[in-house]
């Protein structure tokens, strides 16, 4: 004998209802089969809806058992031959008739029991058995339908029974003695008291009762059939990369499932665990896929199976300096709970006894609470203990593995990885056993810790990295196609997964959830919505994905503002615009310190010398105990370019706007020969040094004659250049006469900065320093003599991208 249950979504519709009449067909060439269904999918929702409707004197339900009777009707029409529709079709109506009775009776009197509740519900699986078992005789199957109602028998539990074992078995037993048939089909879920009213088994309870049918006739196999091809090792609507299950044990299957695994009714282990016949999950929508065997013992020896988690939970604390010498107090509390049966599903209590905590279902939070306050009501009276603490909208998340009491660190590095990921664990929860490790979490990070625990456990070997990027223009644009090309090779070698998921210039803003294809994205882009900076950073927040990061491509102030916004939820930030860090130090420090206390990585790299590793070689020196005691530098590309381009030949003007259309300068070329770029970047290398500075601070000898710095435009700057020809010519003499060569120079030294045009010698190493070239003489303790030396490209967009890009692979590998 096989059992065989179908759920829901399986027999949802026509169609699905003869993929489910082939699997039995295919089952019972070689063997007896029970066939266990439940309600048309979603039908029970809509029978429970109905009833509420109609218990709150709303004729809507009226309504509502017309889409119940249309939905049936139409899947007899598609399956069954129109030449034997009627007989069919006359007692669905009979059976719909009695419903409607029922719902007119609540609607008349208003009033809603668990009993006549149940009587409501049964419907669903009593109409959808019929149909399919009518439907089989016509694909020509040698099946019936049996009622079990006439067979499992309950205590008066309604909406949630127990079953009498020992009676159902006997009566289970006593129909199959006779049966003749190679077939029977059961509507799952219902029973019936011992007094015969009808009851139900719990929500998802069809699986139960296909157990106890299982187990009643010592079936060879249970096989529970639904839409995922397994038991997955965590909800496969939460984490896309979950995959099925091969084996595992009935404990495991147990946790999982009460942890919240809703592939599996908890209670459906029981009934066969004890006589060991295997469970197999399979998928109605690919019955050839392998599916999921729960055994008595798993093949698979790794310490964790599955990650399950439960939805809606509410946590209630009961804490008091008075509670020690409370006698009895636990169980005081517990029956409080019992006598409004309410579920718990997890408890902790710290061993000073001040504080018991336990997670229950949202909904039963209100009862809860009168209930222990009730309890509680003298102790509350004398300060012994306070009134309950409720916190709603919590979620449980659960690791479960039988192997894992074999295994050292699992807790430490789930509540790690939790913890890196800006997840709050609330509380926490280990059984004796070792069997799962459960936390409580807030509601709204449940997608994130599945999907950062999942990716720990079960893919520790790729890395994902989710961007925003802000900015995409010259640099931004340029950052996007380095991506785009390192792809594949950072997922195959590095393991690591880079996803653009966000992306805004000044205009426009594009999100997608599975990484914007980064082939077309400038159309897309063109066609999204509109930017707001506000939106786009509550867009990242919500969608709450692990190692996310912000990536500031601009030189724009306002987007500088917002880090500390995305800091404080975790959210990293790479970003090449130099506002921030040369904002005043109290802003520099704050975001230093979000970062810090948030662990989510603030990386500038690109403020200073565009892709050349600067500031990480100064951090590494720092950390390994070195200290500064001096930097010379020459830090502007565009100054440098200039002054080794402007010549006997060439004039100063010349230069200047021939470095402005090679995009050498900035827009406004003011803010690099005033000296204000190379200011900024030598207090970022002097504060990442250790040393306090404001802007003010640094002092700057400017080169430029009084009318230039007094100019109001460019355009007024850029004449300035022209009719001061003689003062920038002389410059350049006086060099050329001392055989020296003009470098615009920053210097810190003993604390202070200062910044300007120097004449360099031809025995110094900033002489032969070519085209935009940078350079950063670093003399530390260790460093005394020689200094240590980064020199190189230190401007231009795709040296710029790939600092930036180097800034997020180091996230990677934090
Ligand atoms: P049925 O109607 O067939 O009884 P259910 O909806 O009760 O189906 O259970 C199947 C659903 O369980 C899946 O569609 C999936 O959304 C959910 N589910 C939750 N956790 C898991 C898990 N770990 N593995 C597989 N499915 C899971
Ligand atoms: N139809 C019932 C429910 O939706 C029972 C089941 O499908 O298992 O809960
Ligand atoms: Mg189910």
């Amino acid at each position: 004998m096989k059992v065989l249950k179908f759920g829901g979504s399986s027999v949802a519709t026509s169609e699905n209802i003869s993929k489910v009449i082939n699997i039995v067909k295919e089952s019972a060439f070689n063997d007896d089969v029970i066939v266990v269904v439940s309600a048309l999918g979603g039908i029970t929702d809509v029978l429970l809806e109905t009833g509420n409707l109609a218990c709150n004197g709303n004729d809507e339900y009226r309504n509502s058992i017309k889409v119940i009777e249309d939905r049936h009707l139409q899947v007899v029409r598609q399956l069954i031959p129109v030449t034997n529709q009627s007989v069919v079709i006359g007692m669905l109506k009979k059976m719909l008739n009695k419903l409607e009775n029922i719902l007119e009776g609540v609607f008349l009197i208003n009033e809603l029991s668990d009993k006549a509740s149940d009587k409501i519900v049964s419907f669903g699986e009593l109409l959808s058995s019929f149909i399919i078992s009518e439907a089989m005789k016509y694909y020509e199957l040698d099946a019936i339908l049996k009622n079990t109602q006439e067979l499992i028998v309950t205590d008066e539990n309604f909406s949630n029974a127990s079953v009498i074992h020992v009676k159902t078995n006997r009566l289970i037993e006593k129909f199959f003695d006779k049966n003749k048939h190679a077939i029977v089909v059961f509507p799952g879920f219902v029973a019936s008291t011992e007094n015969g009213e009808v009851i139900t088994l719990g929500r998802g309870g069809s699986d139960y009762t296909a157990a106890i049918l299982a187990s009643a006739t010592n079936a060879s196999i249970l096989e529970i059939w639904t839409d995922v091809s397994g038991m997955y090792t965590a909800n496969p609507k939460f984490v896309r990369q979950a995959f099925p299950i091969k084996n595992i044990s009935y404990q495991e299957a147990m946790e999982l499932s009460h942890f919240g695994a809703k592939v599996l009714y908890p209670p459906t282990i029981q009934p066969v665990f004890e006589k060991e016949i295997p469970i197999c999950i399979k998928n109605t929508f690919d019955a050839k896929a392998e599916g999921t065997l729960i055994t008595k013992v798993s093949s698979n020896i790794d310490p964790i199976k599955g990650i399950s988690h439960i939805e809606n939970m509410a946590l209630i604390t009961l804490e008091g300096s008075g509670m020690i010498g409370i006698p009895g107090f636990s169980k005081r509390l517990f029956e409080a709970l019992s006598q409004e049966k309410i579920n718990v599903s997890l408890i902790t209590q710290a061993s000073s006894e001040h504080s018991i905590c336990i997670a229950i279902n949202n909904e039963d939070a209100i009862r809860a609470k009168k209930a222990i306050d009730t309890a509680f009501i003298n102790e509350i009276a004398q300060h012994k203990v306070d009134p309950l603490i409720v916190e709603k909208n919590n979620a449980i998340i659960a690791l479960v593995g039988d192997n894992m009491k074999s295994h050292q660190g699992i807790s430490g590095k789930m509540f790690s990885t939790l913890g890196k990921n800006n997840v709050n664990i609330r509380a926490i929860a280990q059984g004796a056993s070792e069997k799962n490790i459960s936390a409580v979490i807030a509601h709204k990070d449940i997608k994130k810790a599945l999907n950062t625990l999942h990716s720990e456990f079960f893919e520790n070997q790729t890395k994902q990295l989710n961007l925003f990027v802000v900015g995409v223009g010259n640099v931004g644009g340029k950052l996007i196609k380095q991506i785009k090309n390192q792809q594949e090779y950072l997922l195959e070698i590095l393991k690591l997964q880079i996803r653009v998921i966000g992306m805004a210039n000044s205009r426009r803003m594009l999100f997608n959830e599975d990484g914007i294809d980064l082939e077309n994205w400038k159309i897309q882009l063109e066609n999204a919505e509109s930017f707001d900076l506000s939106l786009f950073h509550d867009k990242v927040i919500n969608l709450n994905y692990r190692n996310s990061i912000f990536v500031d491509n601009t030189a724009n102030e306002i987007i500088s503002n917002v880090y500390a916004d995305y800091l404080k939820e975790s959210v990293a930030v790479v970003t090449c615009n130099k506002i921030a860090c040369s904002s005043n130090y109290t802003n520099y420090t704050k975001l230093k310190n979000l970062a810090r206390e948030y662990q989510a990585p603030f990386l500038f790299e690109t403020n200073v010398g565009a892709g050349l590793p600067i500031i990480d070689t100064l951090k590494n020196l720092i950390a390994s105990g070195d200290k500064i005691t001096k930097i010379q530098a020459v830090l502007s590309g565009s100054l440098n370019f200039i002054f080794n381009n402007f010549s006997e030949e060439k004039s100063f003007h010349e230069v200047v706007t021939q470095a402005g259309i090679e995009g050498y300068t900035e827009p406004d070329p003011r803010i690099d020969l005033s000296g204000v770029d190379v200011m900024r970047k030598i207090l970022i290398l002097a504060r990442e040094s250790g040393t306090i500075l404001e802007l003010n601070d640094i002092k700057n000898e400017s080169f430029l004659p009084k009318s230039s710095l007094e100019a109001v435009s460019v355009t007024d700057f850029m004449e300035t250049l022209k009719s001061e020809e003689r003062h920038f010519n002389l410059l350049r003499k006086n060099a050329n006469a001392k055989n020296c060569r003009l470098k615009y120079v920053a210097e810190f030294d003993k604390g202070n900065a200062k910044v300007g045009l120097k004449e360099i010698a031809s025995d110094h190493s900033f002489y032969n320093l070519e085209g935009k070239d940078n350079i950063v003489l670093f003399y530390t303790e260790r460093y005394n003599e020689q200094p240590l030396i980064i020199k190189g490209a230190g401007a231009g967009a795709d040296v710029t991208a790939s600092g930036l890009f180097a800034d997020i692979i180091r996230i990677a590998n934090n």
